[in-house]
């Protein structure tokens, strides 16, 4: 069974001008941009074999820096969107219609906190029936107004809050949509409305709270709150630590933490030997139990050989960036008698800044000696530590 996941972020959101710049699928929260964190939560669902999104004709440029991370084994080239939410869902249907897979999950960009479980429910429900719906009761006592007055209770009893993603067997959910686009009269704001006025069966699955929309600027900055307070929508803080040596011999400079500095000797490796950089790769990595920098770059592999190490760094990043996770902070240990690094310390954190993407203040750089004792001690080599800390959806 395939799943596609189509997700809409053609609108405007004008309601949540938090950054009159951008529409509010672009404004960041903790540190990303809000499709991006929408978009891990599916690219990281191991059920999920696609993803499509259908963007503003105005957004190609925002789409683009918020898509980066994900490949093309995943994410579909995107479409443009329509007039209303209704015509963008369904320019993306027939977008998928060409290699149509068995189902879909429709989802708003403006919720990007969908959880793996939640995904999983309404897949799971499409196992026996052609429409799923993530539902919430409603908790609020709900009144009617009139005049500015109470002119009743509404009874909450058999009312649920619709979420998305809402997902259905494809070919049905087509067909729904092709029919109501004939009728211009038609206005449906989500997608088991048009499965309900075609008489498509939609089954009811529990819902999440994390699984908030955000419309208003205020609904984005209590996100962002919650998720730098490690509130409920934080998730995980993972640390990795990562150790490398390597050697010294013949040559007048050694590249420490992406800076070359002029020196007696230089490292020896197959790429340009950066320590700092390897044991930094290594523990960002370890953060995501994704193995070692040998394992993604062979020293076998003549790719590599006198290879920039800055690649790897940008590497391991990436990964994390992929998983919906952020770099909070990293430190980097070197440890030898020669050359001195104070005087480097700083251009080293920018370095490391740069190709991670991070603030000066998230950098640390530090050394030692080894007070002359063992290989280091000998300068027969340059040892490094490293730790990172990552924080995961
Ligand atoms: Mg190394």
């Amino acid at each position: 069974m395939s799943v596609a996941a189509l997700i809409v972020a053609a609108g405007r959101g004008a309601r949540a001008a938090t950054d009159a710049t951008r529409p509010k699928q672009y404004c960041e929260i903790g540190g990303a941009p809000m499709l991006t964190r929408t978009l891990s939560a599916f690219a990281a669902h191991p059920g999920v074999d696609d993803i499509l999104v259908v963007i503003h004709p105005d957004d190609v440029a925002l789409y683009g820096a918020a898509s980066t991370a994900f490949t093309s084994d995943i994410l579909l080239p995107a479409v443009m969107g329509g007039a209303r939410r209704q015509d963008s869902v369904r320019l993306g249907l027939e977008a998928l219609a060409g290699e149509p897979p068995d189902r879909v999950l429709i989802h708003d960009a403006a919720r990007p906190f969908a959880d793996a479980r939640l995904i999983t429910r309404v897949i799971d429900a499409l196992a026996t029936s052609p429409g799923a719906l993530p539902c919430l009761p409603v908790t609020d006592t709900l009144k009617r107004e009139a005049d500015g007055r109470v002119a009743g209770t509404v009874s909450r009893a058999g009312l649920f809050r619709a979420q998305t993603p809402q997902g259905f067997d494809f070919q049905s959910i087509l067909t729904a949509h092709r029919a109501a686009a004939r009728d211009s009269t038609l206005d449906f704001t989500d997608d088991t409305s048009v499965a309900e006025w075609f008489g498509l069966n939609v089954a009811i699955v529990e819902g999440s709270e994390d699984n908030r929309k955000l419309t208003t600027a205020e609904d984005l900055m209590i996100a962002g709150r919650l998720m730098l307070q490690g509130g409920a929508l934080a998730g995980t803080v993972r640390v990795g630590s990562g150790y490398d040596v390597h050697r010294l011999g013949p040559g007048d400079a050694v590249m420490l933490c992406g800076v070359r500095i002029p020196h007696t000797r230089t490292l020896l490796g197959h790429s340009d030997a950066d320590v700092g950089l390897h044991a930094l790769t290594d523990a960002l990595l370890g953060t995501i139990a994704d193995g070692d920098i040998g394992a993604h770059f062979p020293p076998s592999d003549a790719r590599w050989r006198g290879a920039s190490s800055d690649k790897f760094l940008k590497d391991a990043g990436e990964r994390i960036t992929a998983q919906g996770g952020t770099i909070v902070h990293t430190d980097v240990t070197l440890i030898c008698e020669t050359p001195k690094i104070g005087p480097h310390r700083n251009a080293m954190r920018g370095s490391i800044a740069d190709i991670l993407g991070l603030a000066l203040s998230q950098v640390s750089v530090k050394a030692t000696t080894n007070e002359r004792l063992g290989f280091v001690g000998r300068e027969e080599g340059i040892a490094a530590m490293a730790t990172a800390t990552v924080r995961l959806p």
